[in-house]
């Protein structure tokens, strides 16, 4: 059980975007699903996937534009698509 945990774990932060990618950190972690940011519908998994598909929020946007070039980055390559 506890094997099955792991690696399900382990998949699953393979699949999740890391926080560094837009700036944060793990005390800010958005669990966006990283297929479908920024390729939105690319995600093997649709609604059955554990990490986040919604639109970012407007706060979301705003306090990723404050995290500087990583951040902004990121917003950059989503509204790129
Ligand atoms: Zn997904």
């Amino acid at each position: 059980m506890l094997k099955e945990y792991l690696s399900k774990h382990k998949i699953s932060n393979f699949e999740k975007v890391k926080p560094y990618l837009y700036g944060s950190n793990s005390h800010w972690d958005l669990g966006l699903c990283k297929a479908h940011f920024p390729s939105p519908g690319d995600c093997k998994y649709g609604e059955g996937c554990e990490w986040g598909h919604a639109e970012l929020s407007e706060k979301e946007k705003l306090y990723m534009s404050q995290l500087g070039d990583a951040g902004k980055g990121f917003l950059m390559s989503l509204n790129s698509v």
